[in-house]
């Protein structure tokens, strides 16, 4: 019976429960991260907390828990579930309030954490790559809501997704309100242009991805040339390489995208470069 971690205790997946009167649930008011084990070593583990307290701070919740606690919980919750390659996902909610929005009313966040196994996207679409649509829904503006809080409110990219579910594709490419390229529903998207590996800039408006950073890094450890930069859909229809990336998902190559085929329609070898190099260091 996998365990779940609620604010200091463990629960049996039926037991873990908070309440209706929980912000989180009544508005989507908190933050999250979701998180790899490899061979039994958290991926990323400082990159993933310092993103989930600046996600928290950026909208004023004070996690109740120091950021070595939060790594201590994490690592006990996995070894209780024996998980040694799996999935953490690591929540705080801004706890329990009114039915009214606000947040002073609510005492203490609240901070849960679930490991299980990961769910992987089929093998042939890492051999065959994935077909893409651009969703007429833009990303929600930065100064609305900046994507890079990974909040619990995910409605503007489901309502993404759902118009790549309409068109039969897994995953859609979301743009800004000036009309450029932000990133996926769920990952970030890169490409590749004469050798040069280009991903939109934080400024664009994305989640700042941790394995698109990593990507990056790999990429200029090996001698190609990284830029961040504001990227059209014309740029992506004529990229010699299209890939996203995300914890998950790892990296996939995207080799259609709203009806044209990107190069020969297969993932490229910069992509099968990365995604080797990726997996060495996991
Ligand atoms: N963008 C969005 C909207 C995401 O939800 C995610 C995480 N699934 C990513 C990008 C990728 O981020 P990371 O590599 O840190 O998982």
């Amino acid at each position: 019976m996998l365990k779940i971690y609620i604010d200091g205790k463990l629960y049996d997946k039926e037991d873990a429960k908070i309440s209706v009167f929980d912000h989180g649930l009544l508005y989507g008011d908190g933050v999250f991260e979701g998180i790899r084990m490899y061979n039994g070593k958290i991926f990323k583990c400082v990159e993933h907390i310092d993103r989930l307290f600046e996600s928290a701070r950026a909208i004023g919740i004070r996690i109740p828990m120091s950021k070595k606690e939060v790594i201590k919980a994490m690592e006990d919750t996995l070894k209780v579930n024996d998980i040694k390659d799996g999935y953490v996902r690591l929540l705080v909610t801004r706890g329990i309030g009114d039915l009214g929005l606000d947040p002073k009313l609510c005492v203490r966040p609240s901070v849960v954490i679930i490991a299980d196994k990961i769910q992987l996207y089929p093998p042939e679409i890492y051999e065959k790559g994935l077909e893409l649509i651009t969703a007429a829904t833009p990303r929600n503006h930065q100064e609305a809501l900046s994507p890079r809080i990974k909040s619990l409110n995910y409605l503007n990219n489901i309502m993404a997704k759902m118009e790549g579910h309409q068109a039969n594709v897994r995953e859609v490419v979301m743009l800004n309100l000036d009309g450029y390229v932000c990133e996926c529903s769920a990952d970030n998207i890169l490409l590749v242009k004469n050798g040069v590996l280009k991903t939109p800039p934080a400024s664009a408006g994305i989640l700042k991805g941790i394995t698109r950073d990593t990507i990056m890094e790999i990429a200029h450890e090996s001698g190609t040339e990284v830029r961040e930069e504001n990227i059209t859909r014309f740029d992506l229809y004529v990229a010699d390489e299209v890939f996203l990336c995300g914890t998950a998902a790892e990296l996939i190559a995207a080799v259609k995208i709203d009806g044209r085929v990107i190069n020969d329609g297969k993932p490229g070898p910069v992509f099968k470069e990365l995604l080797g190099k990726f997996r060495e260091l996991v």
